[in-house]
């Protein structure tokens, strides 16, 4: 491991590692005295400790961002186009180092910790063309010599807050744009595995970006609460649960913020009886189980209609057993354990609920070996004959459990979808391209698949739920983004007289 590496996961002189803010360019250690836990989910022993910031810590940032704005936004798009080039290549290389502090934190097992950062890295890319994103329109000879074109300018200081399931790629989803179109930055990652954010700050600076370009304060509702009123930040994104989202959505917008908060999922994979059964089953374990099922767009219910049900739990049954649970370290596992213990057991007691309410325990995750170790294990779950009124359908489980629900007709099953309270994601499996099209226009949901189970946007659309999984107008990322992190300005300008140019001999370039 490198410098930067030990450090973040580390500490400093403390006998668990310590994970300090960062503010205008370098690491302050918290004064507020609170800390919280980071554990390490694979053993179930606390590994670090996180400052918690103060709303003093979180002016302290916000002072270093408003500082840093004027330079920035003043520093030229080649400039900027320059350095977030050199972020995009520090990310690539370090990619392992981020991926192991992913693993050590979240618990989540390599490969998939390298999706997470190979994911992100595409919104780095995406923001490398920043020059072309902030063109705007221009109109010539409105009126007898007048000239209106459109420009975007930056918001000021822009903040994120993000959720434990995506340590890395979330932020990036975010600071990517926010920084490229010319915003400071305050991340408040989550502080259950806050490493990685540090790790991508040392990289940031070592990339060029000014100090106080991009900030880090770790913490709770002090620190959250502490954005959602400073008057000196514009816009706020938001990655979490929707009880949390639709909080962060209503205190910032009524403080005169721009916010776009996404919340909680509930992701219905819709399979027809002319489906291919080994595809459907082989895509709906991969995206159920995948990261332990912490994916807010991991596939958690499958809706299977008419005949189809019977042979396709069976297809997903049988796969089951071969799915490898343990630590990230061995490279055998392919799902490692949940986030925390208090998740685990919040997950484990869905099982009980569903099976109470009459449903069908076909695979019981409690009884995997490495449940109830030290570390959050727990296996894989998959529930049949689960009904509307079922309380493990109505929330958000959030971990490595399916359930199946069986309808006897298409027009069931989008009923289905429709009804739920998340859009987040959906998606339907079939040969019938008529059916997937009408699928795909009456879905109430901000993200489909067609026989793809996790659609996912690539970073070049922009990534949104309906209904509770967002609150806000704008989509994150791509194209969405750089909306939310800009404001239109027109100019309608009168030139009677040009007068300003010089002699220059050399080869014309960016300046
Ligand atoms: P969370 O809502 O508990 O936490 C998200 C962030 O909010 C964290 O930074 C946390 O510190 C902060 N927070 C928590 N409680 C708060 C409070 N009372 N006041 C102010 N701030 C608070 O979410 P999580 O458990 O970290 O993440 C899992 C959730 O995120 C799931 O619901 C998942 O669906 C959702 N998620 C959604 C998307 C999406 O794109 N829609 C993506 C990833 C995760």
């Amino acid at each position: 491991m490198t410098d930067i590496a030990e450090r973040a996961s580390a500490g400093t002189s403390h006998e668990l590692g310590r994970i300090s803010h960062w503010i205008g360019g370098r690491l302050v250690e918290g004064t507020s005295g609170r800390r919280g836990p980071v554990y390490d989910p694979a053993t179930g022993r606390q590994a670090k400790e996180v400052d918690f910031a103060s709303a003093d810590e979180v002016d302290a940032a916000v002072k270093a961002a408003v500082e840093a704005f004027p330079a920035w936004r003043a520093t030229s798009l080649s400039k900027r186009t320059e350095i977030m080039f050199r972020i995009r290549n520090l990310v690539d290389i370090r990619r392992k180092e981020i991926a192991a502090l992913l693993t050590s934190e979240h618990g989540k097992v390599p490969s998939d910790a390298l999706g997470e950062v190979a994911r992100g890295l595409e919104n780095l890319e995406f923001a490398c063309g920043i020059p072309n994103l902030l063109k705007g329109g221009y109109s010539e000879q409105v009126s007898g010599g007048i000239d209106v074109y459109q420009i975007r300018q930056p918001l000021g200081v822009a903040a994120g807050i993000t959720p434990f399931n995506f340590p890395a790629m979330v932020p990036m989803w975010m600071f990517a744009n926010a920084i490229a179109c010319g915003n400071t930055f305050i991340l408040k990652p989550s502080e259950k595995d806050p490493s990685a954010s540090i790790f991508m700050a040392e990289l940031l600076a070592e990339a060029g970006v000014p100090d106080g370009v991009f900030n880090v304060v770790h913490g709770d509702k002090v620190a959250v609460d502490r954005i959602l009123e400073h008057p000196d930040i514009k816009a706020i994104s938001f990655v979490g649960s929707t009880a949390i989202a639709k909080y962060i959505y209503e205190t910032g917008t009524r403080n005169g913020k721009r916010v776009q908060a996404l919340g909680g999922a509930k992701n219905h994979m819709v399979v027809l009886p002319d489906a291919d059964v080994g595809m459907a089953a082989d895509s709906a374990v991969s995206a159920a189980y995948g990261s332990a099922g912490e994916r807010c767009m991991a596939v958690s219910v499958v809706v299977a209609v008419g005949d189809v049900a019977d042979p396709l739990v069976e297809a997903i049954r049988a796969r089951l057993p071969k799915i490898t649970v343990g630590p990230g370290s061995d490279a055998a596992s392919e799902m490692g354990p949940l986030v925390t213990r208090e998740h685990r057991d919040k997950v484990a007691s869905y099982i009980e609920k569903a099976d109470a309410a009459g449903a069908d325990v076909v695979t019981d995750g409690r009884e995997h070996a490495l449940y109830g170790e030290d570390g959050f294990y727990l296996g894989v779950s998959l529930i049949d004959k689960v009904t509307p009124d079922m309380e493990s359908y109505r929330n958000e489980i959030f971990g490595p459990v399916l359930e199946v629900m069986r309808v006897a007709t298409y027009d069931e099953a989008v009923g289905l979808v429709n009804d739920n309270q998340y859009g987040n994601g959906t998606a339907i499996f079939t040969r019938d391209g008529g059916a997937a099209r009408q699928f795909q226009f009456e879905a109430q949901a901000g993200m489909v698949g067609i026989n793809v189970p996790i659609p996912v946007p690539v970073a070049y659309y922009s990534f949104g739920g309906w209904k509770d999984s967002l609150f806000g107008d704008l989509h994150m990322y791509g194209p969405e983004g750089v909306q939310f992190y800009t404001r239109g300005k027109v100019v309608t300008a009168r030139w009677p007289d040009p007068g300003t140019s010089q002699v220059d001999l050399g080869f014309p370039r960016t300046r």
